[in-house]
């Protein structure tokens, strides 16, 4: 039986820290938390997003 390392994360906006995307993420390919530069509708532009809890 293969393992299952795909986990479901929250993407949170680093400056206003609305949680505004949920993804999957393989657990395997990344181990560390998830940052990724994505559009925020909350600050109108794109921001640094970054894994949560
Ligand atoms: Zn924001």
């Amino acid at each position: 039986m293969a393992t299952e390392r795909r986990v479901r994360v929250t993407l949170a906006c680093d400056e206003c820290k609305q949680r505004n995307y949920n993804t999957m993420k393989n657990k395997s390919n990344d181990p560390d938390r998830l940052e990724m530069k994505k559009y925020c509708r909350f600050c109108r532009k794109h921001t640094l997003h970054k894994e949560t809890k």
